[in-house]
């Protein structure tokens, strides 16, 4: 009864993922466990998730401290955690107001209810658009799927709701033709994660803001995946000098503890008046103690130096195994957001690169089928960012191997 494994996933669960066949039991830095006893080098962080690495210190005893003190309220209370949290946050960014939630698909939730209350108190009812890009990625809630806009995450869901467009990404004219005082909100990943990261260009997102403004409409940025020091800075917004009116995250702001942030400017927060949204557990003590100590840990300019630093290493680390097997592409991204393209002959192989990849005890991530994706801990030791580019060597030297065998034999 108690023996479970990657078998009993497909016995007892809802079919909506496909795990690896490994199943992890124990993590510490930047190192995992399975069942098996095999250690694993991570270069995925859950997906860009576990920022300071598994079971950081610092965040163990925020967490247990909280635990052995107060779990939960409920919003009828607030809770000094939170408090904590919002005033840090707010010192540390554009934004003078938080709502919190649990999840990246829940802030975004919260962003585009808030962009249709801003639009609809400023109009009659007709300024309601929102303008998102193609290949966005934004949470798998009936909202955020529609305004992501990816067919293959809202077949089937229909009716979905209205008066969404999608546009190229860092495609300025074509904003500046589609926008218009009708547009409520102007929603961007700064750079695309799901999308096969993407970095927007400073064109673009300084386009995005002037046009905004035009039109008195939100700029959202979704920061979920680049947010938290990811970037090389705290917000990837910083690195382009271009400040949004809205801001969520999530992942990286617990390290692997569930919490979602929206921050906004004071004229925006006035739109969700008391009772206009909510959440059971949005802002409940655990999440905010330990989100709290993931932000103190990271918004240290040793920290933020130290992401540049890992990225240049795994940067030039891929770089070198693309051109050594010739399975890659030159790589792209923002700090430690790291994509690296197949080279034309392996498009659509970035999945078997991850497989060959766990075989060599390496986790790393796709985005999409073309991109193998990178997101190492911030913290990351660098001897583990030397053996983790070792594993990727061999991986890429097995498949090229493979690759050749298989077009012998054929
Ligand atoms: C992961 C992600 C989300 C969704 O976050 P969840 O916590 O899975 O709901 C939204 N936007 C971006 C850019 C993401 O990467």
């Amino acid at each position: 009864m108690d023996n479970v494994t990657r078998a009993t996933f497909d016995e007892v669960m809802v079919p909506n993922y496909s795990p690896a066949e490994i199943v992890p039991v124990r993590g510490a830095g930047s190192r995992i466990w399975d069942q098996q006893g095999r250690e694993y080098v991570d270069f995925a962080c859950g997906i860009a998730v576990t920022s300071l690495g598994h079971c950081h210190p610092r965040l163990v005893s925020a967490l247990t401290d909280q635990a052995n003190r107060l779990w939960h309220l409920s919003n009828v209370m607030t809770n000094e955690p939170a408090l904590r949290l919002a005033r840090k946050l707010t010192q540390a960014t554009f934004a003078p107001r938080v709502f919190f939630c649990n999840s990246g698909a829940e802030a975004n939730e919260a962003a585009f209810k808030l962009a249709r209350r801003y639009g609809n108190t400023r109009s009659n009812g007709r300024k309601n658009g929102i303008i998102a890009f193609d290949n966005a990625f934004h949470g798998r809630t009936l909202f955020t799927v529609s305004v992501g806009g990816q067919a293959k995450y809202t077949q089937g869901f229909e009716p979905l709701p209205g008066a969404i467009t999608h546009l190229p990404y860092n495609d300025l004219a074509a904003l500046e033709a589609a926008i218009s005082d009708d547009t409520c909100a102007v929603v961007v990943e700064p750079v695309q994660g799901e999308g096969g990261v993407m970095p927007a260009t400073r064109e673009f997102l300084e386009g995005a803001r002037r046009l905004c403004d035009k039109h008195q409409a939100l700029l959202i940025f979704d920061e979920v995946q680049t947010g938290m020091g990811r970037s090389g800075k705290l917000y990837a917004y910083m690195n382009y000098g271009v400040t949004p009116d809205v801001l969520t995250s999530a992942k990286g702001l617990g390290g692997g503890f569930p919490i979602g942030a929206m921050l906004c400017t004071e004229a925006a927060a006035q739109v969700l008046q008391f009772g206009t949204h909510g959440s059971t557990y949005g802002g409940n003590p655990l999440g905010c103690a330990v989100a709290e100590t993931v932000l103190d840990i990271v918004n240290d300019p040793a920290v933020l130096a130290g992401v540049e630093e890992r990225a240049r290493l795994v940067r030039d680390g891929v770089d070198a195994i693309g051109r050594r097997y010739g399975v890659f592409a030159p790589s792209r991204g923002l700090g430690l957001l790291v994509g690296v393209p197949m080279a034309p002959a392996w498009k659509g192989k970035a999945k078997d690169v991850v497989n060959a990849g766990l075989k060599q005890g390496l986790w790393c991530l796709v985005a999409g089928p073309d991109v193998l994706r990178i997101a190492p801990s911030l913290v990351i030791p660098l001897a583990d960012v030397a053996e983790g580019l070792k594993r990727l060597d061999a991986a890429c030297a097995a498949l090229v191997g493979a690759g050749l065998k298989t077009a012998a034999a054929a």
